[in-house]
């Protein structure tokens, strides 16, 4: 019997798809899948940047996180000290995305084309094994005594729960 962990991601957004890439790429025995209530993935990012993804900034012209982004300053500060905008811009390079930076310090790919992120996130996921599930609507999740989550799926959805081995993601164990 395999031992190697259950990852579910919820919801096939360009974060959840970044999580799983993550989680497969850390940790590759893993088996990891993303469950997506829609019948596709990556639609917003599609319409994200007019159509042509800003995926990041240059931030050469910010000084102070606070006036850029005056909720959620604390929030970027921290994630910026694990993965930046640097990050950002190195990680789409490495991984088939040629960027640009335009006058007003916004990156977005070369190809003007939000299409080239979402290949680029759906072929990595897809390279390193990460399934994706549409038309599977988590509906809640629920913490059990000891410390394992259930997740339920809303009904129509292939899996009515599964359950999980861990309290900070919900670990998956699907019947196939
Ligand atoms: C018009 C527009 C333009 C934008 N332009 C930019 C831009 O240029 N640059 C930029 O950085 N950001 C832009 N944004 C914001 C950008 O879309 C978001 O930052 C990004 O897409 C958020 O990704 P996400 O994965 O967090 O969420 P989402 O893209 O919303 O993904 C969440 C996913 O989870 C699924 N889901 C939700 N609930 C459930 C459930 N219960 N069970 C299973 N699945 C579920 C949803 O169907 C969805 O696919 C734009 C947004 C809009 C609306």
């Amino acid at each position: 019997m395999s031992h190697s962990p259950h990852i579910a991601v919820i919801g096939g957004g360009a974060a959840g798809f970044f999580a799983a890439i993550t989680a497969k790429t850390v940790n590759p025995q893993a088996r990891v899948a993303i469950y997506e209530k829609a019948g596709k993935v990556l639609a917003k990012v599609g319409i994200s940047g007019g159509g042509r993804c800003n995926l990041t900034n240059s931030f050469e012209e910010i000084k102070d996180l606070k006036n850029a982004y005056p909720r959620g300053h604390k929030l970027i500060k921290r994630l910026f000290k694990s993965f930046d905008h640097r990050d950002t811009y190195r990680w789409f390079e490495t991984h088939g995305v040629a960027l640009t930076t335009q006058d007003d310090q916004c990156v977005f790919p070369v190809s003007q084309d939000s299409q080239s992120v979402i290949d680029c996130l759906t072929r990595e996921a897809h390279k390193r094994g990460v399934r994706v599930l549409l038309h599977h609507s988590i509906q809640s999740v629920e913490k059990e005594t000891d410390g394992k989550l259930l997740v339920h799926f809303k009904a129509g959805s292939r899996y009515p729960s599964i359950k999980s081995s861990s309290r900070q993601a919900a670990r998956q164990k699907p019947t196939d």
